[in-house]
Order: structure tokens, then C-alpha cells, then sequence
């Protein structure tokens, strides 16, 4: 195989960029460090809520629960533990700026960061004044009734079913159920009760058959993904029909070429 001179220059090209990127990226990391150690010295505090799991109950609530909370028009009390008064982290998350794929800013400061992980240690470090700690809820703490594990990646997931942590688990379910939507305060408040049973509660148990989260979630992001596959659908079609075309095209070139070559061939020996 032969390589063109332009195609080697491109080839060093691609490289000198990729190591450069690396470069940067490496010195942006070690900078990021150096920020969290000086502040962590100044971190003289502790808040016992997983922010983490907070954020996979909020995320919970936004997609599994609001879209038919809101369709019933119903106002959530701030005596209910999922409303967003509740959540301690809700004032620092809704300050997370993404940049980008690869940057997060902090919306109080503006200081940059390279990943969330960082901004959260931020957030913890330079902002725990700003901590939502006046109704000293967590959000956490409502995660065995929501199923936060599904939708948290790093947690494993255990295969045995433990009764009695299914029970206690169920028991917290009902009570957000009854403090939530009061089924005396009407017919939306009683469907809601109804629904938020069938939705995160009834898959309190170890028998099986139930999942959680049967009435569905939020129907936007299954729209963008739809628009996603369909452009990735079509630019795979283009890229194969453009493949197709050059092999064509290339195969048409080599039929000339034999025809020629065998002309030359006929015509030599006279
Ligand atoms: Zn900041």
C-alpha cells in the first residue's frame, strides 16, 4: 500500500491536534486538582445527604412523577417530601452551568471545571452557605420509596430480594402517597394517591411480576431520541450510498482500463 504525500501530511496533522488536545486537557485536570486541594483545607463542615442520590431522586420526580402532577394541575405541598423545597441541593444544582461536553461552570462564581464530579466538590467546598438547610430535609432519604438505584449507573444491583427492607420501603411509599396527595382534598389529589400507588409503590415486593414505574415518564426525551435515530439512520444511508457510488465508479475505471490495456495487447504483435 502507498501513501500520497498530502495524505501523510494529514495523518501528522490529526496527531500534532489530537496530542495538543491531550496536552491541554492534562494541564486543565491538573488544575482542577490543585483548586480542590486548596479548598478542601478550607472544608471544615459536613452535610450527611448523598448528593448523588438526591439527584437521582429529583431526576425520578421530574420525569416519573411531575409530568402527571402537572397534567392534573395540582399544587404539591411544601409538607410533601418531594417537593423541590425539600431538596437541599436544588438551588446548588439549578446554579450547574454545562458549557460543554467537557465543561461545567458554577453559575455563583463562574469558576470553570472539567467534569461535574469537580463542580459538586465545589459546590460542597466554596458554596455550603448557599445549601437549601432550612427545612433540613433530604432528598435521599425518600430514594428507597422512588427506586433511585434503577436509574443510578455506579450502584450494583442486588439480586436477592430482602423482605424486609421491600416492606419498610413500601410503608415510606404509602406515606408520600398520603402526605403528597391527600385523598380528601379531591378528585385530582385522590387520582394522583392512586396513581403515585400503581407508579412507585407497588413494586415494593419480593413476589415480582411488579415494575416500577408502569405509567410511563415524561414524553419529550422520547422525541429527541426518535429525531436522533432518524438524522443517524439517514447519515448512515448517505454514507453507504456515497461508499456504493465510489466502488462503482471505481469498478467502471478498472473495466476501461482492462479494455484498453487489452486493445494495446491485440494491437502490439502486428
Ligand atoms: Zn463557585
Amino acid at each position: 500500500m502507498r501513501f500520497s504525500n498530502s495524505k501523510i501530511k494529514w495523518v501528522s496533522l490529526c496527531f500534532c491536534l489530537l496530542l495538543s488536545l491531550r496536552i491541554i486537557q492534562g494541564y486543565k485536570e491538573s488544575e482542577t486538582a490543585r483548586t480542590l486541594k486548596l479548598e478542601q483545607g478550607n472544608a471544615a463542615h459536613e452535610v450527611h445527604c448523598s448528593r448523588e442520590r438526591s439527584r437521582a431522586a429529583q431526576k425520578i420526580i421530574e420525569e416519573y412523577l411531575m409530568p402527571f402532577v402537572e397534567k392534573e394541575r395540582y399544587q404539591m405541598s411544601s409538607r410533601c417530601r418531594l417537593h423541590s423545597d425539600n431538596d437541599l441541593y436544588r438551588d446548588q444544582e439549578q446554579h450547574k452551568i454545562r458549557v460543554d461536553v467537557n465543561e461545567w461552570k458554577c453559575g455563583y462564581c463562574r469558576k470553570r471545571f472539567y467534569e461535574e464530579k469537580y463542580l459538586d466538590q465545589h459546590f460542597d467546598n466554596r458554596h455550603y452557605d448557599l445549601l437549601n438547610v432550612s427545612h433540613s430535609r433530604c432528598l435521599a432519604d425518600v430514594c428507597g420509596a422512588l427506586h433511585c438505584d434503577l436509574v443510578m449507573d455506579s450502584t450494583p444491583r442486588k439480586t436477592k430480594c430482602n423482605p424486609a427492607a421491600a416492606s419498610r420501603n413500601q410503608h415510606l411509599c404509602e406515606s408520600l402517597a398520603d402526605s403528597c396527595f391527600p385523598v380528601n382534598e379531591g378528585p385530582s389529589a385522590s387520582r394522583l394517591h392512586e396513581f403515585f400507588l400503581r407508579q412507585f409503590c407497588d413494586a415494593h415486593t419480593c413476589k415480582g411480576g411488579q415494575k416500577p414505574f408502569s405509567r410511563g415518564h415524561r414524553k419529550t426525551r422520547n422525541v429527541f431520541y426518535l429525531i436522533v435515530s432518524i438524522l443517524t439512520m439517514m447519515l448512515l444511508l448517505l454514507f453507504y450510498i456515497f461508499i456504493y457510488m465510489h466502488q462503482r465508479g471505481m469498478k467502471g475505471g478498472t473495466v476501461q482500463l482492462k479494455r484498453i490495456s487489452k486493445s494495446v495487447q491485440k494491437k502490439k504483435p502486428s
